[in-house]
């Protein structure tokens, strides 16, 4: 969609967007942004960080920037904290950073990877979320971002599609647990080229490859990311909680 056409559903709201100085974290941070939410972005390098406020503040986004690796406890809490002192309050939480250490199968990979696997993609949505908790009030909305690969793992990405799938229950079960306040949903993205999915854009074969896997023949952008999780985050999916919306151009994924 035209920028110029985005609308203005975050007015007043403030949204976290975690591993948000790139890839489909920045254009969900940008997305919400464009909609008029004050943005605060994170990931683990102040350089990053600093670049992305500025990318965004260029656009006419109010933004403040904190550097946090979700898997440390300190800089998770600070994540809060610095949000709730400058901006009072947390209307959004949109859980994004994951990790695929190696491309082992399962049975082959080393117990330091699959701790890797669980601490990032999984433990530290949930840490995160137990910080911003006490700050989330009525109508407020969390994203998890979860992958495709969540319902059939491929054989190359089989353990980080396990902890991928592991975020569909915890959107199931968090959902109960923060309602009726805080709706949780989850967006499965499908191929979109970012630096985590280099491989995509490898070649031109293995583009066309994956664009024909595809129904709709093309691979996603970070903005169809944002739209998906923007409509997730906000009151026109006032009665949408627990829910997963795959976002992958017609990949396989369940019924
Ligand atoms: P990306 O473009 O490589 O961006 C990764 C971002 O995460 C960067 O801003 C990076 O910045 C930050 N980051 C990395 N490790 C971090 C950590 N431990 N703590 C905090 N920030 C961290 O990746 P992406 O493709 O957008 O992936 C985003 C999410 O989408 C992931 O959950 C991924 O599993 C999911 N996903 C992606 C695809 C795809 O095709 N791209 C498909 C399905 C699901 P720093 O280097 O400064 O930390």
């Amino acid at each position: 969609m035209e920028k110029t056409k985005i609308g203005k559903r975050f007015l007043g709201k403030v949204a976290i967007v975690t591993a948000s100085t790139q890839g489909i974290g920045f254009g969900i941070a940008e997305r919400l942004g464009l909609e008029g939410a004050s943005v605060v972005i994170s990931s683990r390098k102040q350089k990053n960080v600093d670049e992305a406020v500025e990318k965004l503040k260029i656009q006419g986004i109010e933004a403040l920037g904190v550097v946090c690796h979700v898997s440390n406890s300190e800089q998770r809490k600070n994540l809060i904290d610095r949000t709730v002192r400058k901006y009072g309050k947390v209307d959004v939480v949109v859980s994004n950073a994951a990790i695929n250490p190696s491309v082992e199968s399962i049975l082959q990979a080393q117990e330091s990877s699959l701790d890797k696997l669980w601490e990032v993609n999984v433990k530290a949505a949930i840490l995160l979320l137990k910080d911003a908790a006490p700050h989330l009030r009525k109508g407020s909305a969390v994203v998890l971002i979860s992958s495709v690969a969540a319902y059939q793992p491929p054989s190359a990405l089989a353990m980080y599609g396990v902890s991928k799938t592991a975020l569909l229950g915890l959107t199931k079960a968090l959902a109960a647990e923060m309602a009726p306040d805080t709706r949780v949903n989850c967006v499965a993205p499908g191929f979109v080229p970012t630096r985590f999915a280099q491989y995509l854009t490898k070649d031109e074969a293995v583009r066309e490859e994956n664009e024909g896997k595809t129904l709709l023949k093309r691979l996603g952008t970070t903005e169809d990311m944002g739209a998906a999780a923007a409509f997730l985050a906000s009151d026109d999916a006032s009665y949408i909680t627990g829910e997963t919306l795959v976002v992958a151009g017609g990949l396989p994924s369940r019924l």
